[in-house]
């Protein structure tokens, strides 16, 4: 791969790069005689515009986590689509006059060139514009009005349990830069757009805009937020060398919001109930009337490492608080422990980490996983080897560094957090915990069921090369590097061959397949999806982004809605 002397061309491949001032002023859109419209028309449309306005300012009291993963892809004969490389973003969103997403990265893997070389020996690059996919949150930033934009009624009908009034939306005139085209859903009840799909028009010079399907979901009563957006395009071609020749782009991307309740407020609340309205506990001292041993106070001094780093984890948003789902991966872990007679161990718990990047990492004695490792895990008996892979590490001793013992270890904010951590182990200590868990997966009740499992890793290892974004890690050890196996390897011995065109051999999921959260608190919890079996090899996915319609639903509205700012609640009270 070089760079050529040759001319290159550089795209930027963004799904909403709105440019402040580049809008020609609303002033001076082309004034065209207003269609006639019904009375109950005009009063929705009011209603969606009034509410639309409401949320562009509610949403700059919030600074969810945003994170977009992009693959891009080949067709195939067999598989439907092949990837053939990936990107990941990860920031904190923020609204102002545009929204904007600020890296939580070390690094800036989203913007990075992508270049590609061609026969003729020259190269071209082209970059994806990754925290730009968070500005598909809003259908415009510059707000909706009857002056630039045209509604047209279509129908009504459900998405989930919520009814939908369907638009077709489009700019009167299409000088604006990055204006809406495409078609919105509107709840009946206040008439917010909990989903709107189509592309931006007018794309600035050497800029392509794509196709995106961009939902909402009441978090709040009567607080409809973004949560989910997936973009897709499978035949742009640029044109390239002075239009000579052309470049064909196909990507799909998924990008998720959470986290909307981080507030500063809420643990002035708490202080508040603490020491206004709690009763002061009466402490019971037998047990703990001992003076600590220095083993003991080791492992005190240990298990206040552990709670500092999950609690500072936990209040980035990038672990999710303790729920149901944690009790699922811990009640695996007890079969384990208890066919294995280890006892004796302090008590293990399990959580999940909210982000993509397949990883799993052990903080003393808390086993975490990601969401999407867990998303695309086939079965009870790959997640067993995927905990016995951890559960060797605590069975190991000792495994996280005391220093985050020390407070101000962690002072660093929420975009450097993920930097200053470091919770990978060893090479060495990763043989050692491969051994070991082995050692406890073939005396527990997965040790006739581990063909599965083997078949995973198999899978890991052929998609690894394509993938290195999704098999990366924020803080604990990569799973793959490459085509190269780095987790429990020696499994994949005398294990049964990937066959993908055979239907009843699942090594992998598609992301997205298990984990459902709550955007509002980061909570976790199984999707209640129907199985629904692939007819053919194309329908496998392994690994792979597809689209995904949520079932949408309404909260109790009984309490009252909860965004902060006083200004921007009253704006989007509004009916
Ligand atoms: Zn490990």
């Amino acid at each position: 791969m070089r760079i050529s002397k040759l001319a290159f061309c550089t795209w930027l491949l963004t799904v909403g790069i709105l440019v402040p001032g580049v809008i020609p002023a609303k002033a001076a859109a082309r004034k065209e005689p207003q269609e006639k419209e019904s009375e109950a028309l005009r009063v929705v449309v009011d209603r969606i515009i009034a509410h639309e306005n409401g949320l562009i300012q509610t949403l700059q009291s919030y600074r969810p986590r945003v994170e977009t993963y992009l693959q891009g892809y080949q067709p195939d004969r067999e598989l439907g689509i092949m990837p053939t490389g990936d990107y990941y973003f990860l920031g904190g969103m923020e609204s102002g006059k545009d929204v904007q997403a600020h890296s939580f990265l070390p690094s800036r893997p989203g913007v990075l060139p992508h270049f590609v070389s061609t026969a003729a020996g020259g190269a071209f690059k082209f970059r994806y514009e990754l925290d730009s996919f968070a500005q598909a949150s809003l259908i415009d930033s510059h707000g909706l009005d009857r002056e630039h934009y045209r509604f047209q009624f279509l129908r009504s009908e459900f998405l989930g349990e919520v009814r939908c009034l369907v638009f077709d939306v489009s700019p009167r005139d299409h000088a604006g830069r990055g204006q809406f085209l495409g078609r919105i859903w509107v709840e009946d009840h206040d008439y917010a757009i909990v989903r709107f799909n189509g592309v931006r028009v007018n794309p600035p010079r050497n800029h392509v805009y794509f196709h995106f399907d961009s939902w909402r979901q009441e978090l709040q009563p009567k607080v409809w937020l973004p949560v989910y957006v997936y973009a897709e395009e499978s035949d742009v071609n640029l044109p390239m060398l002075f239009g000579l020749k052309t470049m064909t782009v196909r990507f799909r991307s998924q990008t998720r919001y959470w986290g909307y309740d981080l507030r500063p407020s809420a643990r002035e609340e708490e202080l508040t109930r603490i020491v206004v309205d709690a009763p002061v506990p009466v402490h019971d001292n037998s047990e703990t009337a001992a003076d600590p041993s220095p083993l003991a106070s080791q492992r005190e001094w240990q298990n206040e490492a552990e709670n500092n780093v999950m609690e500072r984890l936990e209040r980035a948003r990038f672990i999710a608080p303790a729920g149901d789902f944690d009790k699922v991966l811990e009640t695996v872990v007890n079969n384990l422990v208890v066919t294995n007679h280890l006892d004796y161990l302090q008590a293990i718990h399990c959580r999940v980490l909210l982000t993509l990047p397949f990883e799993s990492f052990t903080v003393g004695n808390t086993i975490v996983l990601s969401r999407g490792l867990i998303d695309v895990i086939p079965d009870e008996a790959t997640l067993a080897m995927t905990l016995a892979h951890e559960l060797g590490h605590i069975a190991l001793g000792p495994n996280l560094e005391a220093k985050y013992a020390f407070a101000d270890r962690l002072s660093v904010s929420d975009d450097q957090l993920l930097g200053a951590l470091d919770l990978a182990h060893s090479p060495e200590d990763e043989t050692s915990a491969d051994a070991k868990g082995l050692e406890l997966l073939k005396n527990s009740p997965y040790k006739d069921n581990l063909d599965t499992a083997a078949l995973f890793l198999r899978a890991m290892a052929q998609k690894g090369p394509q993938l290195p974004k999704l098999f990366g890690a924020h803080l604990g050890n990569r799973l793959a590097d490459g085509n190269h196996l780095l987790r429990m390897a020696a499994m994949m011995q005398g294990a049964p061959q990937l066959q993908p065109a055979r239907l009843d051999q699942m090594a992998a999921l598609p992301l997205g397949s298990r984990l459902k959260i709550d955007a509002w608190s980061g909570k976790v919890e199984l999707a209640k999806s129907k199985t629904v079996a692939p007819v053919s090899a194309r329908e496998k996915m392994p690994f792979l982004v597809t689209p995904l319609f949520l079932n949408l639903t309404r909260k109790p509205s009984t309490t009252a809605p909860l965004p902060p700012g006083d200004k921007a609640t009253a704006e989007y009270k509004q009916p």
